[in-house]
Formats: structure tokens, sequence, C-alpha cells
């Protein structure tokens, strides 16, 4: 069985569809990390943002197995992959690899923003993960504090707006609910309750 786990940033979406793939012993992809991979080659490597020829080519070449989480997930990473996830060829480069990914048996959930409509159209179920702007910039501020990062919640939250408005807005592949995707308002439940709740929709499509 195939599932596809989209929405906007911060929306509860990565937690739920590993908690998917844990309750079934699924094989679960982060698919952001793959764009914040690339993004993380580019800033290493020293290369404009706007250079789509070099952000192609780390996409193309991307090691997967060699990047190391932490590494992946800062406020900068993220801008990063947001820039470079724009592009066409980076995009058609990491299809491939999502695709099979999504094939392995005896099931896989992928997390992102084009699972449903771009990577995965066929898959047997689609969800789409929202939460209201300001609790997304809540949870991903008290995530970040966490941390330990210095940050305030309104730069979190002009971050968080920034990131969706270019993802949403892009012309190749942006975050977007599929038509026959469930949609998932997340602002007033609990990471277990949402599990919890689409655990069950799971269980009755697999009859
Ligand atoms: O989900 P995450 O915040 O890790 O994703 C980082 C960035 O990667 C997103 O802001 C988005 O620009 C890009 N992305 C994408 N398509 C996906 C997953 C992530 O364009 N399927």
């Amino acid at each position: 069985m195939m599932i596809a786990v989209d929405g906007p940033s911060a929306a509860g979406k990565g937690t739920l569809a590993r908690g998917i793939a844990r309750a079934l012993g699924y094989h679960f992809l982060d698919t952001g990390s793959l764009y914040r991979a690339v993004g993380l080659m580019m800033i290493r490597h020293g290369k404009a943002l706007e250079d789509a020829d070099s952000a192609a080519h780390f996409a193309a070449t991307l090691d997967v197995d060699k990047i190391a989480d932490h590494e992946l997930r800062n406020e900068r990473v993220a801008e990063a992959a947001s820039r470079i996830s724009a592009y066409p060829q980076v995009r058609k480069n990491l299809l491939e690899f999502q695709r099979a990914f999504a094939r392995k048996a005896p099931g896989a959930v992928l997390d992102g923003r084009d699972i449903g409509t771009v990577v995965c159209p066929d898959a047997d179920l689609k969800f789409f993960v929202t939460a209201a702007t300001d609790v997304r910039a809540r949870r991903r501020f008290d995530e970040l504090r966490g941390q330990g990062v210095a940050t305030t919640y309104e730069a979190v939250l002009a971050d968080v707006m920034a990131r969706d408005e270019r993802d949403a807005t892009r012309t190749t592949a942006p975050t977007a609910m599929a038509d026959d995707a469930i949609m998932i308002d997340t602002s007033e439940l609990t990471a277990e309750e949402v599990l919890k709740a689409v655990l069950e929709v799971v269980k009755d499509a697999r009859g």
C-alpha cells in the first residue's frame, strides 16, 4: 500500500506520516529532506541559490544515505530547500528515487508537498494535513526554542508564511491538495488524536 501525506510546513505531516509507517511496519520517506539535502550542498559549496544548474547537479548526484539528519534541520537550510525546490530540473532529478521508494513492499508512506498530485498520483490513500498559520508558527517556534535556537515568534511566523507562499505559488508541483485526498486540520488536535483518526481510515481502506 502506498500512502501520501502532503501539506504546508509545520502542519504535523511528518509526525503523522512517521506514525502511520511505524504502526503498519511500512517504509517512511520524508521527501523534504531530499530538497533540504540539495539546499545544504548549495550552502556548503558556496553556490548562489539562483544557480539552478548547480542545484540540478546536486539533486542528480545526491547520496541520500550520507545526509545526517541534524544538519538538515535548521531554518537556513529550510529556506535554501524552498528556493531550489522551485527549479523543474531539481524536482525531475529527485522524482524517480521517490517513485521507486513508494513502490517498496510491504508499503510506503511519503510526506511532502506534491506526493498525492505529482510523485504518486495513484497512491492508495492521500492525506492533506494543514493547520492555522499561527498554530504552525507557534509549533515551529516551540520546536526551535526546544533546540536552543534564539529566535522570536514573529520571525518564525514571517519565515513560515514566506516559505508557504513560495511553495504554494511556484509553477512546478506547488503544494496542493489532490482531488481525492482527505483533508485534516490539526489546529485543535494532538498528534496522538490525528494518528488515531487516520489509522481508522487506513484500517477501513485495507479492508
Ligand atoms: O517538509 P520540509 O519543511 O522539510 O521541506 C523543506 C522544503 O522542501 C519545503 O519548503 C519545500 O520547498 C520543499 N519540498 C518540496 N516538495 C516536497 C517536499 C519538500 O518542494 N515533496
